[in-house]
């Protein structure tokens, strides 16, 4: 059995995250319950960041919020020295109102709409991260009609792929984000941005995958776009002083996944960073990342109640929780893996094989096909690890189930920093239909 961060088991067997009773929690908050082990946040964090230190560079580690998203987190975020990435009105909204620093947010996404870009003017943010060539051009109209400066970098797509267990590099890549750098069309977006009166074009940014376990897609990534950059500045006397390399670092959510430690996956960057950059002659730039489920994934843990089971006698066992595919898409979506533990029980001799259901009417609603586990009875509490990145931030309301609570725990102390949706929440937003009235 794998334990992460501060996880451990107490002498009565049950789990203990960040020294508080998962049992207990269950209890006081209801489930499914999302639970963050806040210290291992910032674990995570500060060993990104000092990695940079101690490679002596300037550096931004930017939070990749869509991982998840709440005020709290974003505080949690302002507190370790983040910065933060937001892909939307609605994210660059929640930041603001946490108070995060905005000269510290970037603005990500393909679509960024007129009213989400002078959203970001008027907050002042730090950094919008431009897409295409649309965007360049509302950008302009923007900037020059409020006369008001916005750095930006291009994102581009170097060609460079990085899959879970492997990479792959190819020619022109066919994604819907960015300019390509091969055919011409991160050179066209360069001569249309640097020198801008408002604009101010900072540097290239690319994100080459996400779940990646080593560090040559990074590299490469890395040597394509310093080579980018050496050349404008040998062509046109402009010199972008920042390299953003995104995130997607790998995390274990089972055994099967051997993710390296993160500072192995800045290291190299920087190295290769270093080398291409005096190899062409550019000055060292300052390097970006933006690690998202790395951040938060194996600090969050979702508890959930056992309630119905069933024997399909020589195939398997189902036992069904009461949540599941409205809390965590992602075994639904990409066949996502994870692994579980009995926290009422932790210590009881795994002797059974469960498939775990959730409760929403899809056939496909299974948060884990093969858990090994002591025999289960209805009440039990089950917890299910590294549900920290895309599980609240992608919950629905599919069913009309409301989206569980979130507790933050540190230091065997917990608090709520997102309430469990009602009944009453679910139809806020409804109206009633007005009946017409007869004979008009
Ligand atoms: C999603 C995303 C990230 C974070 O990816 P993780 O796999 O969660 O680390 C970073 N940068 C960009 C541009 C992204 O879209």
């Amino acid at each position: 059995m794998h334990l992460y961060g501060t996880q451990a088991i107490d002498e009565q067997g049950h789990l203990t995250i960040g020294g508080t009773d998962a049992v207990e929690l269950a209890k006081e908050y209801g489930t499914p319950l999302f639970v963050y082990d806040i210290q291992l946040f910032r674990e995570r964090a500060k060993a990104f960041q000092k990695t940079f230190e101690d490679e002596g560079l300037g550096y931004q580690v930017a939070y990749a919020s869509k991982a998840f998203s709440s005020i709290a987190i974003y505080q949690v975020a302002a507190e370790e020295n983040l910065s933060l990435d937001v892909v939307s009105g609605g994210e660059l909204y929640t930041a603001i109102q946490a108070g995060f620093p905005t000269e510290k947010i970037h603005f990500h996404g393909n679509n960024k709409s007129e009213a989400e870009l002078r959203m970001a003017f008027e907050e002042k943010i730090g950094c919008i991260v431009v897409d295409n060539f649309y965007e360049i051009d509302l950008l302009k109209k923007l900037s020059e009609e409020l006369e008001q400066p916005m750095n930006i970098l291009l994102r581009v797509t170097p060609g460079v792929e990085a899959h879970t267990h492997d990479y792959i590099t190819t020619g022109q890549e066919d994604s819907k984000f960015g300019f390509d750098l091969k055919n011409g069309q991160a050179d066209k977006a360069f001569k249309q941005t640097y020198g801008h009166s408002f604009l101010k074009l900072m540097g290239l940014h690319c994100h080459i995958g996400s779940q990646i376990f080593d560090t040559t897609g990074f590299q490469l990534a890395a040597e394509k776009l310093v080579g980018k950059m050496s050349n404008w500045e040998k062509d046109y006397g402009y010199r972008c002083p920042v390299l953003n390399l995104g995130g997607g670092f790998g995390i274990r959510y089972t055994e099967e996944d051997q993710p390296l430690e993160p500072a192995i996956y800045v290291r190299d960057m920087i190295r290769t960073v270093k080398k291409v950059s005096a190899a062409a002659d550019f000055q060292l730039p300052e390097i970006w990342i933006e690690p998202g489920r790395s951040l938060v994934g194996d600090a969050g843990t979702t508890l959930y109640t056992v309630g119905s089971m069933k024997e399909v006698p020589g195939l398997r066992k189902y036992a069904a929780v009461d949540g599941g595919m409205s809390d965590n898409i992602r075994p639904a979506l990409y066949g996502a893996k994870y692994t579980s533990l009995l926290a009422n029980k932790a210590n009881a001799k795994a002797s059974e094989q469960y498939t775990i259901a959730g409760k929403l009417c899809e056939s496909g609603d299974k948060l884990i096909e093969e858990a090994h586990l002591p025999t289960l009875e209805a009440g039990d509490i089950l917890s299910v690890f590294c549900t920290g990145a895309y599980g609240y931030s992608m919950a629905s309301n599919y069913n009309r189930i409301g989206r569980p609570a979130v507790v933050f725990v540190e230091n065997g102390e917990h608090q709520l920093v997102v309430r469990r949706e009602t009944n009453e929440d679910l139809i806020t937003h409804d109206m009633s239909y007005q009946q017409k009235v007869k004979g008009k």
